[in-house]
This record gives C-alpha cells, structure tokens and sequence, in this order.
C-alpha cells in the first residue's frame, strides 16, 4: 500500500474514532483498522493508571502466540517507558536485542515472535496518557513514513479521547442534576419560549397533578390544564408568586429565565412550593388574634371607665390617685396592643386594602401636624424634603398609619433637641439595591432619618418582627408594645413595597420604605 492510500484510510480511521464517544468502540475501531494505515501483527493501547505511578498494557490485536499480559509496568519500564519520558516516538528495529526494552515487555514481545515495534505517545493537552503500541514478526517495517502516520493517528485517538472525558463529565453532569431534579419535593418545570416544556420533574405528580414524562416535550398550554400557571409563564417576568390551585392547595411559584453560558435565552423555569400548611397555619393564628383581641375590648373599656368613675366617686388621697393614674396608663397601652393586634390581623388577612390614587406628600404633611405636640414638647427639629404633589396608588389611611409608626417612633426615640428628616424621592429602582425584587422601574422612597439613641447592629435583623423591642436602659423607660414595626412592614408589603432599617447605635437609625411609582 503506498503512502496515499495509507492517508486515506488514516482519514476513515479518524472519522470513526470520532463517530462515537464511548472509549471501547475507539479501541474496537483501532483494533479492526489501525493495521491498514500502519502495518502491525500486534496492537496494544498503554494507559497510565489513574494513580499515575505505572502504566497497562491493554491488547487490542494478538500475535498467533498470544498478547502480553495486562499487568502494571513501572513508568520507566520499557519502551512505552522510554516513549513516555521523551514524549517522542521510537522505533525498534529487533525487539529482542533493543537495550531500551525490558524483559517483562520486549522480552515477551519478541517470545510470541515479534521482531520490530514503533511506540508512539498519546497525550491530552499537556497530560500524558500512554502510548501506543504497534509491534510487527517482520523486520524493516517502521521508518519515517510509519512514524509521521503513527503520529497523526495519535493526535486523532487524543482529540477523541478528549471528547469522550467531555461527554463522560456531561453525562456525569446530568445525572447528578436529575438526581437532584428528582429528590426535590418542589415541582419544576421548563418551558421554552415557543411554549413547549423541556423539562418537568417527579414532584409535578404530586403539585400539579401531572405525569412528568407524558408532559415533557408537549405544549404547556395543551399539557397543563391550569390558567394560573398560563398566565405564570406568560407574564414572563422573574418573580415570586403565590398561586391557588385547583385542588385547594397554595403554591408559592417563583419564574426565572434560563440563560446558555453565552447568554442566549432558552426559555423559563418554574419552582412551585407547597406552602398549603404554612398558609392554614396563618389563616389559624390571624384569627385567634382578632377573635382575642375582640374579646379584650370590652373588658378594658371596663377598666377605664372604672377609673373614671373612681375619681368622680369622691376625694382620693394621693397614693390612691397614683393608683388611678397607673390603672389608665395599662389600659390606654392595652388599648393601644389590641389596637395594633386588629390592625395586623386586618392587614394580614387583606383587609380594607382597597387601592386609589392619593398624594403621599398630603399624607406626610398629616402626619407631620399630627405629632406636632409631641415633637414640639421635645423641642426637637423637623425638616421635610419632598416634592409639593406625588401620587401613589394604595390605601391612603394605612400608608398614613405606616408613616405615623416610623415618623412616631423618630420622635419618640430621639431625645429632646434631636433632629428628624423625612425625605420623599423618586427613583430608578436600580438605584436601590433593598429593591431587586421591586415590580416597577421607578420607586417612590420615603425616608425617615433621626439622630436618635440609635439600635444595636445585633437588633437589627429582628427590628420588623412582632413584640421585638430592644431592651437596653435608653428604652427602659420608653412605652411601646413593639407591634409598630411589624405593622409597618405589613403595610409596605401589602402595596408591593419592601420597609428596611440602617442605623448606627448612639448616631442614629434611618428607616425607608419604597412603594411602586406609578408616575410617568
Ligand atoms: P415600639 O412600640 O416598641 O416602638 P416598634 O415595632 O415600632 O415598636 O419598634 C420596635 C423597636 O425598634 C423599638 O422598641 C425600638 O427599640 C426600635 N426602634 C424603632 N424605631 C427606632 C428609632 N427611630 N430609633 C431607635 N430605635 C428604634
């Protein structure tokens, strides 16, 4: 066979090494073709053990007296040794008498009846892999032209070796991802952005009612017979949503884009949640607050008209008076946490959350007027930052209720002289990094600064939640039933808004809460 036609089966060698990934058919093919591109009697790839410390001899092609052994050879021992320190092919001419080989390779080699062998490296990247080993019973068979073909056979199987690691570690990739995929209790679900799922795991049985084989690869709208979760995919925006399902239960269904590593969009995936118990346990707790709550009324109303009607029943001396005076104090601050318990209780439940467009510089000035006395009676500073009109859409009273909680608490948490800013902007939402979950481009940002006694950067985190207040000897003789805060949030959240708090202990504390623009 002249050099040419050796080349050319080269190329058909190659092409099907790289046909396929999986490394024992390269072999086959090697074992079946290598012999027309370079003559050999016997064939062997040698691969260095994963521990690296030797190497194997694996037979592809035997001689009529058999193969060597698979046994580990040294990384030094013998030809493939030889090659393996070099990086360079070699040839030998007489297997037998080769000083280079060694007994337990060459030696054997030239026992079944082999006279010549070239060895050739095989690398991937800049990490050797082995050789291989072509061996013939003739003698004179390897020289230039064998070597140069030797060669381009080997960067061939490394090129194709290199593709099987890819594929090995993708595969590998993918199934740790399912395995995942199908031990999460949370439905996920994959959707192009013709509307055609790519994938849906296990839990879609259970949440939404659906076979996730059957469904994969059909249209969501055909295959998924629920408006709620339509209208997820179609609004296309990232988020979290709460949705009801058909079977009574709640989910909590969060989209986001799926983007290739080159940033092209391949579509939207959805996480659903159970969140059918926590929402039952809310439902419980929202009712037993308002139904106490309720009954508490009246009998404080009894208290306080009790202690009116002590003062009018005759002369009191002035330690029963004292009396009076801490009775009306307990029930005004009962008054006050059943009062701030109701409104919870409405506002968490949705309540009187009609939404209008109102002017929240008005409901600032109210406010403002609102807790004069008391700001007068500290003599503290009050300046206001804010444009003359800006609307906003929600519940003007509850909003105002949020501002009197935090302007309110300014006041009460500044000591007299102290300074209070409240400030009104509109703002790209980008500007704030509290609003990366905010549903519009632009904010309106309210913001109440004080120079106040400051909070414990350790109170911080807990300063929104219900009864917390922080308890140290500047609050000691501060009244509060520490619901103000929660409310506030409430309030806030209920109008797509989010309320957070910086502060300083002994400089002071800024709380600022955005609401969606719906200017232009
Ligand atoms: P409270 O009725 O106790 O004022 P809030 O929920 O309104 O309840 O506030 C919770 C706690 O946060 C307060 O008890 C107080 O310790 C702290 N706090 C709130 N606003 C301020 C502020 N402007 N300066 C310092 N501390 C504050």
């Amino acid at each position: 066979m002249n050099f040419n036609e050796r080349l050319a089966y080269l190329g058909e060698l190659l092409i099907t090494l790289s046909g396929s990934p999986v490394p024992s058919h390269q072999f086959q093919a090697l074992a079946d073709y290598a012999h027309n591109v370079i003559p050999c009697d016997y064939l062997a790839i040698c691969l260095i053990e994963p521990d690296q410390n030797g190497y194997r001899i694996h037979s592809l092609r035997g001689t009529a007296g058999g193969a060597i052994r698979s046994q580990p050879f040294t990384l030094e021992e013998g030809l493939v040794g030889h090659v393996l320190q070099r990086n360079r092919s070699v040839i030998a001419t007489n297997l037998a008498t080769d000083n280079r080989g060694s007994a337990d390779v060459e030696g054997v080699a030239s026992r079944l009846g082999l006279y010549s062998a070239l060895v050739t490296p095989l690398r991937q990247g800049d990490t050797a892999l082995g050789a291989i080993y072509f061996a013939s019973c003739q003698s004179d068979v390897y020289g230039h032209e064998e070597l140069q073909l030797a060669d381009l056979l080997s960067s061939g199987l490394s090129a194709s070796l290199e593709t099987t690691r890819l594929y090995q570690a993708l595969l590998d990739e993918r199934s740790t991802l399912a395995a995942v995929l199908s031990s999460s209790r949370d439905a996920v679900l994959v959707v192009n952005p013709q509307g055609t799922i790519l994938l849906a795991n296990p839990a879609v049985s259970d949440m939404l009612g659906l076979d996730a084989a059957a469904i994969t690869g059909q249209s969501l709208y055909e295959a998924v017979d629920n408006p709620a979760v339509h209208h997820l995919f179609n609004r296309a925006e990232p988020g979290i949503v709460e949705l009801q399902l058909v079977n009574g239960r709640t989910t909590q269904a969060s989209l986001t884009p799926v983007t290739t590593a080159f940033g092209e969009r391949v579509g939207w995936a959805a996480t659903f949640r159970d969140i059918t118990v926590l929402k039952q346990l809310e439902q419980m707790k929202n009712e037993f607050v308002s139904i106490v709550s309720h009954d508490l009324k009246n009998p404080i109303s009894a208290i306080t008209l009790a202690a009116d009607l002590l003062a009018k029943a005759g002369e009191l001396n002035q330690e029963q008076e004292e009396i009076r005076q801490r009775l009306i104090e307990t029930a005004e601050y009962m008054s006050e946490l059943v009062g701030d318990l109701l409104d919870l209780g409405k506002i968490e439940a949705g309540l009187e959350m009609e939404q209008v467009p109102f002017d929240l510089s008005r409901q600032v000035v109210e406010v403002m007027e609102q807790l004069r006395p008391q700001i007068e009676a500290k003599k503290q500073q009050l300046r206001l930052n804010m444009p003359e009109e800006v609307t906003a859409v929600g519940n003007p009273d509850r909003i105002k209720q949020a501002l009197l909680n935090l302007v309110g608490n300014a006041v009460k948490y500044t000591p007299p002289q102290g300074q209070i800013e409240i400030t009104v902007t509109e703002d790209p939402a980008s500007q704030h990094p509290q609003a990366a979950a905010a549903t519009s481009d632009r904010l309106i940002v309210v913001r109440v600064s004080d120079n106040g006694i400051g909070i414990p950067a350790d109170s911080l985190p807990f300063l929104f939640d219900k009864f917390y207040r922080v308890r140290n000897a500047q609050t000691e003789s501060i009244q509060g039933t520490g619901l103000g805060l929660a409310i506030t949030r409430s309030i806030v959240e209920a109008h797509d808004g989010r309320v957070w708090a910086e502060s300083v202990e002994g400089q002071g504390s800024s709380f600022a809460f955005y609401l969606p623009s719906v200017g232009p």
